[in-house]
């Protein structure tokens, strides 16, 4: 079983969470203009890398919250996650123990 960190519930089940497609697309800003061929592609192409992929998530039956991940798709293993609020966060000791330093500062 594939375990996936949620930024605000930890490990989960991966059965817990559904995949939302490719991170980072941005939506044409002037839809009037664009060709069909550019609507095509906005709407449809995505990218399908061997290797590393950002892709956003969403805890469907836990805290319901989307966040980011950054996953190779070879080896399935999560890198790191981000939130909408705070940029990518290493899944190692050293970045985890950093945001939750920022975090205890914070409060
Ligand atoms: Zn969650």
């Amino acid at each position: 079983m594939l375990l996936i960190e949620c930024p605000w519930c930890g490990p989960r089940a991966e059965t817990e969470f559904s995949c939302g497609g490719e991170a980072d697309i941005v939506r044409p800003v002037d839809t009037d203009t664009l060709t069909d061929q550019q609507w095509g592609d906005y709407l449809f192409m995505r990218k399908n890398p061997r290797g590393v992929h950002r892709e956003q998530w969403l805890h469907a039956q836990g805290c319901r919250r989307w966040f980011k991940a950054q996953r190779d798709t070879v080896s399935y293993a999560f890198q790191g996650y981000q939130t909408f609020e705070r940029p990518l966060l290493s899944l190692d000791n050293s970045d985890a123990q950093a945001g939750n330093k920022q975090e205890g500062k914070a409060s």
